[in-house]
């Protein structure tokens, strides 16, 4: 495999630096480092849309015919990361990268020319309804029903885990409209308006002490069958292809190398457990950091693979499930790796937020140490979302090892 870019391509990784270098505003790159959830919050996504929106490279995943920038994968590839190490935030998903690619694909022309510019200009911010309490893994069972009443579907049922529905004013959502079939071939995909009686959206702290996720009501609650994506009965086909890219959207390893190396450099004149001896020249952790390095080495190599496969024309398919599964153990891995660094100023759990600005809540001992502990909670989400570690093992079973 050819690990080295062309020159056109680090001519482009020069012209990112350059642009990173002038445009990111610092108040965006201490709010990203910052954050200790999987999100940055609303504010500071909706900034660095707007600063890559006016460069022309917000869209830069999407087709060069719905406002893509046309860059192959290894641009892509380059763009993100530079991004990630220069401490950029990483673009809030469920818009960009999760329903405009079902809008463009599925979508009817009035779908794509109403939705896509105002997700682009970040007047639409939207969440994800498909889980529900007891449908989880088991998506195919959700119970939420959507009735045809003449030109509107009438919606009622409850979904769950809904990241960011506080802040959003369009859902895309899985309901059933067919009891009578197959589950998988019963389910519909629907763009519900948030901003419209019987919809209720209730907050879930969670024991990090954030407000990312939400319980969202639906009662009697009013869609227009023109906002349905797709065929009556197709969600469930719309609803691999987007996990699809949530699984597979992005390139982890430069992200989170550059996160471990910030860690690690956080190391240097820390104590260590044993008294008198520096936390660098204790032994037991220079052995966790160095394997910590080779497990990112290996998954950097694995992201490469695919990327060579994708610059060939290839989909990574199933691959995905691999890249979310080892992706999520290095963010655990990484946050626990932070606890070790910090020792016993990470045991406080600030859960007031945002961890930046003025109002920042004052740190005890080093201010990175104050991230410690709800990073490393916030981070259990990891093997959960996106389909839990234990599913995309047996995806990988089935499709990768054929057993
Ligand atoms: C932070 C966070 C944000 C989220 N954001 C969203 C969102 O925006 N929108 C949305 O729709 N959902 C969201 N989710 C929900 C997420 O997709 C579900 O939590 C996930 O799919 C697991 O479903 P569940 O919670 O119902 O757990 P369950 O499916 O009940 O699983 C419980 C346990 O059983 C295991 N298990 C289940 N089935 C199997 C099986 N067949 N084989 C082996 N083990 C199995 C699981 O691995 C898990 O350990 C979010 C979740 C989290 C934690």
């Amino acid at each position: 495999m050819d690990m080295s870019f062309s020159a056109e391509e680090l001519a482009f990784r020069d012209e990112v630096r350059a642009f990173l270098r002038d445009n990111l505003p610092d108040q965006l790159r201490v709010a990203t480092h910052n954050t200790t959830s999987v999100f940055v919050e609303k504010d500071v996504n909706l900034e660095w849309q707007r600063i890559l929106h006016a460069r022309g490279w917000l869209a830069y995943q999407w087709p060069v015919e719905v406002g893509g920038t046309g860059w192959s994968p290894v641009q892509r590839y380059i763009f993100e990361s530079e991004c990630a190490r220069a401490g950029a935030p990483t673009l809030v998903a469920l818009s960009m990268k999760l329903v405009a690619p079902v809008i463009y694909t599925f979508g009817t022309p009035e779908q794509k020319a109403h939705f896509l510019p105002r997700i682009l200009s970040g007047d639409d911010y939207w969440c994800q309804g498909f889980s529900e309490p007891g449908s989880g893994s088991d998506l195919a069972s959700l119970k939420t029903r959507a009735e045809l009443q003449g030109d509107h579907y009438v919606v009622n049922g409850t979904k769950i885990w809904t990241t960011h529905a506080h802040h959003a004013n369009w859902l895309f959502c899985l309901v059933k409209t067919d009891t009578t079939v197959k589950p998988q071939r019963g389910i519909t995909f629907l763009l519900i308006d948030m901003n419209q009686p019987g919809i209720e959206v209730r907050p879930i702290i969670t024991m990090a002490g954030d407000h990312d996720v939400n319980q969202v009501f639906l009662d009697n609650v009013k869609v227009p069958v023109a906002h349905r994506v797709g065929a009556e009965g197709q969600g469930w086909d719309i609803a691999k292809f987007l996990l699809e890219n949530e699984r597979g959207g992005a390139w982890h390893a430069p992200g989170l190398i550059a996160q471990f190396e910030s860690i690690r450099a956080s190391a240097t004149g820390r104590p260590s457990s044993r008294p008198g001896v520096p936390l660098t020249d204790d032994p037991a952790f220079a052995a966790k950091a160095a394997r910590l390095e080779l497990e990112l080495s290996a998954f950097e190599m694995i992201e490469m693979r695919i990327l060579g496969e994708m610059a060939q024309g290839r989909r990574p398919g199933p691959q995905t499930s691999v890249v979310k599964l080892l992706a999520s153990n290095l963010h655990q891995a990484i946050d626990q790796f932070r606890l070790d660094v910090f020792g016993y100023d990470a045991l406080q759990l600030e859960t007031r937020r945002p961890l930046y600005g003025n109002d920042r809540p004052e740190a005890i001992g080093d201010p990175d140490a104050q991230l410690a502990m709800p990073a490393y909670l916030n981070s259990r989400a990891w093997t959960i979302f996106g389909g839990t570690n234990e599913v995309q093992k047996s995806i990988i079973a089935k499709t990768v090892l054929g057993l």
